[in-house]
């Protein structure tokens, strides 16, 4: 029995414009993702019996066809037109439907680790394209590089020589749903897109560009969200934004130290999920 471990890492925006809504009901975006070392696990063991079988760690996550990881699986032995199955075990770290990608991050692995396992020699642009109709952000972690996405998310640029900054992430425990945010969003037509530096040579430059369409959906309902984002700042965050469409909020730390003194206060005051991560 074949079987290969796999790390899938989440992401952050930086950066989330909504620019339009598409005849075919998704949105064109720009955003500038970059993805951090809090990773789900996942093992896959290729078995001689037929079918994809999914154990996740998560309750709130399904087992079966619905989880994300199960269809990525499944598009990848049918496009072998293998008769081989697949057991895949998910453990899961990072938060679930918290803007983090997580369940993208899991999908965009199995892809990869399954054109490994069945030798199919797919290419990046080749796996993007079936990470795309998996979902908007499979993609990007498909790509493995900091990057200015277009498009839906499946148009991306490398952003090479972003500094390394210390991200600390606040999940406040509640929930937002992805569709709802896109679904509630009011577009403000034939807007300037903001000018982006062509260089992210220092902490600050980043920091310059922090911006999310999506707030302004989603801070109305929790308002939490704005508490968060001051009180990082207040503890030190050289800038703080809330990822894709929430409810995490993250700050930009220069120092590990500063981050986790931070984490350190946060937790002292609520039960939310925290982490200082680093960005890869
Ligand atoms: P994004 O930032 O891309 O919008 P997210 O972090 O907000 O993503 P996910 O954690 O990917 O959201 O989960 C969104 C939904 O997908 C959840 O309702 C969850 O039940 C479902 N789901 C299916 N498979 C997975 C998986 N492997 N991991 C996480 N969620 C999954």
């Amino acid at each position: 029995m074949q079987t290969l471990t796999l790390s899938a890492p989440a992401k952050i925006n930086y950066l989330l414009d909504v620019i339009g809504k598409r005849p075919d009901g998704y949105h064109d975006l720009r955003m500038i993702m970059q993805r951090v070392n809090l990773c789900d696990d996942i093992t896959l063991t290729l078995t001689d019996t037929p079918g994809v079988n999914v154990t996740c760690s998560s309750k709130v996550v399904p087992d079966g066809p619905g989880n994300i990881a199960w269809k990525a699986a499944r598009a990848m032995l049918d496009l072998a037109g293998s008769d081989n199955g697949v057991n895949i075990k998910i453990i899961k770290n990072i938060p679930v439907a918290a803007g983090l990608g997580g369940g993208s991050s899991d999908a965009a692995s199995v892809l990869m680790g399954m054109n490994e396992l069945l030798k199919l020699g797919l290419t990046e642009q080749q796996l993007i394209e079936t990470g795309r109709k998996l979902g908007a952000d499979v993609p990007f972690f498909i790509f493995k590089k900091t990057a200015l996405a277009e498009g839906i998310g499946e148009k991306l640029s490398p952003l090479p020589g972003m500094p390394k900054c210390w991200i600390l992430l606040v999940n406040p425990a509640v929930h937002v749903s992805t569709a709802w945010v896109y679904r509630s969003l009011q577009l403000t037509n034939g807007r300037e897109l903001n000018k982006l530096p062509e260089f992210f040579e220092s902490i600050e430059s980043v920091v310059s560009i922090l911006s999310n369409d999506l707030e302004t959906v989603t801070i109305p309902a929790f308002p939490v969200i704005t508490d968060i984002k001051e009180r990082l700042i207040n503890l030190g965050a050289a800038g703080s934004l809330m990822s894709g469409s929430g409810p995490t909020v993250f700050g930009v730390f220069k120092s590990f130290e500063v981050a986790e003194a931070a984490r350190h206060e946060v937790s002292k005051e609520t039960n939310w999920f925290t982490a200082t991560v680093e960005t890869l």
